[in-house]
Formats: structure tokens, C-alpha cells, sequence
């Protein structure tokens, strides 16, 4: 890892070797740790120009700032370098200037926890490890199986009851050895940690493994070279454990340093709220006190969240806000992102939508503002969601008895050809 200085936690702030395998010797689980790069040296070969001529259209063409070695051997399935792409009408309807919605559902696995888990199987592979393990929501879990299978790993997760079945099933298609905990994300988080330390598994976990986070932070790094370096003002993330959004705003902090961007964007965390503690802490300065957590995005339905503390760091010195939006209006938003935008976004990820409806409505983010939407994950991921979002069909007899009732009720036909 050439350019990697060591790591630094984010509680003490010590500074170690990369020896320590995930979090802080002297604070223990929560002292989460961030990789500190040699900026100086890393200016000197990433600049417009030669991240410009690179062919990677993948996370990877950022090798230079991630925690890889020179010769790693990489995933052969593509991660990263997803569409940012404009979305004028969803815009308008949301009372924006420009709006552009980065869509990370287009992952090899169908969400943003294809970056981190691809860093994962490369380190897993660098530590000669045969078999990495997470406990997840979801996402995390059905990523870490496909890029444990593309790089020939095998892998062992441990899914909270009420994980959605679609991404269960991608888990066993994948080949994961997966235990369904009868009991939540925080419990089968616990035995998953557990089992790494008994069975010396390469632990793909966000929260407590310092190298992942890095991948994230590719989602930021794209976002601003897709916009040919010149940032949004805004850019929208939902907020589970802390890490996508810390990761963002990393991506964003490094290129200033490195002279590549000339400012940053604001960072708008948006939770849900029946799982709102990082919102919490963000107000008021406190540690989150564990919540029971309730909503329909599963994938942000976190209430322990590891990482709040990097996460509101990273709010607050991206001059952002957090802000709560309720299951109704998530609902809302994956209806009008799908009708407006062509994008079809799970219930966590149309979150970030309509946090962004919300701050615009309540003079937050600006009627001129250009934004980004981080859409994490992709609205096939969890299809019961979709179906309280989507509505029914309507059923017509193969004659086409009321048909045109229906294309006249929908406005499909004019009235008076009828
Ligand atoms: C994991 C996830 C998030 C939130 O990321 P955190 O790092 O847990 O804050 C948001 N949306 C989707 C779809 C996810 O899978």
C-alpha cells in the first residue's frame, strides 16, 4: 500500500500501523479507524490530466487512493463508474435548479456495498483468507457474496429475520453459506463478529473494518469527476450505520487537498424516521442511544449505528444537515423517481430523494441548487416495498371489456376521438 500513512482513530486520535486488522487497541469496538493517505505523494501522480487518460471505467481507476497494493488482484464483475445522470423533471418536482441522480443500483449485485465489499474480497485475498463473513440488512450481505464469487472466496452471512427475501435468495445464488438469525441486525452483527474471531474469517464489516469505508468513498470521487470537477452544491445520502455518507464527503475533502476540485458540496444525511439516531446525535452532540428501529427501508433500518460519530463529523464539516423523512413520503418518492427520472430506487435509496423534497420545502437546499441524489440501491432489491409504492394492474378480460373506460380514466386517450 504505497501511499497509505496508517491509521487513525477516529476517538483518540492514535495513530497505527496497518498491522491492526479493524478497530483501535486502546478503545476497542468504537474506536473506529480511518486509512490517512501521503497526500503529497499522491498529488504528484492523480491530477485531471492523468486520472483523464486512464481506459478503467471502474472504482479501481482511484487506485491511488484506496488501501490496495500494487499488484492486487482485482474483481472481475464491474464496480463502480455507475450513470450520474440529469434528471430534469424529477427536479422540477422537487423544487430544485438541476438535479442529477447517481445510480449505484447499476453495481454488479444492484447497490453501493458492491464498492466496499469489492475491497473487501481483494484484502481478503491479500491476507490469504479463504472465507470472508458479514452480518447485514441486506445489501452488504448479497455484495459480499457476489465479489466473494467473483474472486473465488468463499462466503458466510448472517441476515436479521426480516431481511427481504429478494436479497436472500441473490445470497444463496451466489453461494453464500447464509444463517438467518432469528433476531435483529444488532444480534446477528454480534454472533457474525463472534464467529470471525473463532473461525479466523476475513471480516467484510463496515463499521469496524477500516479498508471498506474507502470504497464508498469511490461513489464521491466519480460524482465529482462526472461532473468534470466542478461539484454540486448539494449532494443527498441516507444515512443507516454512518459509513456512505463519511466515505462521500472523504471523497470530496481528498480532492480538495489534492487540488482536483476547488470546493466541496454540502452533504444532506437523510434517515428515516422510525430509525433516526445519527440525526439524533447530529443535533445534539450526543452518542445515539440504541432505538428499536422501524420503517420500510431495511437498508438504513439501523439502530445502533457504529459509525454515527464519523458521520456526523462528516456532516458537520461539509457544512450539511440531517433531516428525517417519514415512510409515506419514501413511498412517494420511489413512485416519482420511477415516473420521472426512469429510475427504479429500493426504499433506502429513494430516501435520499425525498430528503432532498423535504430540504428544499423547508428552504434548507436553495430553489437554485444543483444537487445529487446517491441512489444505493436498486428497487428490484426488495419488491414487496416496491408493490405498497407501485399500486396494481388492472385486470381486463382477454375480449378488452373495458379498456377504454381505463385508457380514458388515465388520460391514454383523447375524449372527444373516443
Ligand atoms: C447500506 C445502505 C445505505 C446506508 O449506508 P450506511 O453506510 O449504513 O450509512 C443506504 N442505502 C442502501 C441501499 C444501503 O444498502
Amino acid at each position: 500500500m504505497r501511499f497509505v500513512k496508517g491509521l487513525k482513530c477516529v476517538l483518540c486520535g492514535a495513530l497505527h500501523s496497518t498491522r491492526v486488522p479493524y478497530t483501535c487497541p486502546r478503545c476497542g469496538e468504537s474506536g473506529i479507524l480511518d486509512v490517512q493517505y501521503d497526500y503529497a505523494a499522491i498529488k504528484r501522480v492523480l491530477t485531471r490530466r492523468t486520472l483523464a487518460a486512464r481506459p478503467d471505467r471502474s472504482q479501481w481507476r482511484y487506485r491511488e487512493l484506496l488501501p490496495l497494493r500494487a499488484d492486487a488482484a482485482l474483481p472481475d464483475v464491474a464496480v463502480g463508474w455507475t450513470p450520474l445522470t440529469p434528471a430534469p423533471a424529477l427536479g422540477r418536482h422537487l423544487g430544485l435548479g438541476r438535479l442529477f441522480l447517481k445510480d449505484d443500483g447499476r453495481n454488479a449485485s444492484g447497490s453501493l456495498k458492491d464498492r466496499p465489499s469489492a475491497i473487501g474480497a481483494v484484502k481478503a485475498r491479500e491476507k490469504r483468507r479463504k472465507i470472508v463473513a458479514c452480518a447485514s440488512t441486506g445489501n452488504a450481505a448479497s455484495s459480499c457474496a457476489c465479489l466473494a464469487a467473483s474472486m473465488g472466496l468463499r462466503s458466510v452471512i448472517f441476515v436479521p429475520e426480516r431481511a427481504p427475501e429478494p436479497k436472500v435468495t441473490q445470497l444463496l445464488i451466489f453461494g453464500a453459506t447464509v444463517l438467518r438469525v432469528r433476531g435483529s441486525y444488532e444480534q446477528a452483527f454480534q454472533l457474525c463478529q463472534r464467529a470471525c474471531e473463532k473461525w479466523g474469517w476475513y471480516n467484510r464489516n463496515c463499521a469496524i473494518n477500516p479498508y471498506l469505508v474507502e470504497g464508498k468513498k469511490t461513489a464521491g470521487l466519480e460524482i465529482a469527476e462526472q461532473l468534470s470537477w466542478e461539484p454540486p452544491d448539494w449532494v443527498a445520502v441516507s444515512v443507516g450505520d454512518g459509513c456512505t455518507i463519511a466515505g462521500v464527503w472523504k471523497a470530496f475533502r481528498e480532492l480538495r487537498t489534492l487540488g482536483i476540485v476547488a470546493r466541496t458540496p454540502r452533504i444532506l444525511g437523510v434517515q428515516a424516521e422510525g430509525a433516526a439516531p445519527v440525526t439524533a446525535a447530529f443535533a445534539t452532540g450526543e452518542p445515539p442511544r440504541p432505538m428499536e428501529p422501524r420503517t420500510i427501508a431495511d437498508s438504513i433500518a439501523v439502530g445502533v449505528p457504529r459509525n454515527w460519530k464519523k458521520a456526523v463529523m462528516a456532516v458537520r464539516e461539509a457544512d450539511g444537515a440531517m433531516i428525517d423523512v417519514s415512510d409515506g413520503e419514501i413511498l412517494d418518492a420511489m413512485r416519482y423517481t420511477g415516473r420521472l427520472a426512469g429510475v427504479f430506487a429500493e426504499p433506502a435509496a429513494a430516501a435520499s430523494v425525498a430528503g432532498l423534497r423535504r430540504a428544499a420545502r423547508e428552504g434548507i437546499v436553495g430553489r437554485r441548487a444543483t444537487a445529487v441524489a446517491l441512489i444505493t440501491g436498486n428497487g428490484l432489491k426488495d419488491v414487496q416495498a416496491a408493490r405498497a409504492a407501485a399500486g396494481v394492474p388492472f385486470d381486463i378480460p382477454p375480449e378488452g371489456d373495458g379498456l377504454e373506460d381505463i385508457l380514458k380514466e388515465r388520460k391514454l386517450v383523447d375524449c372527444h376521438e373516443a
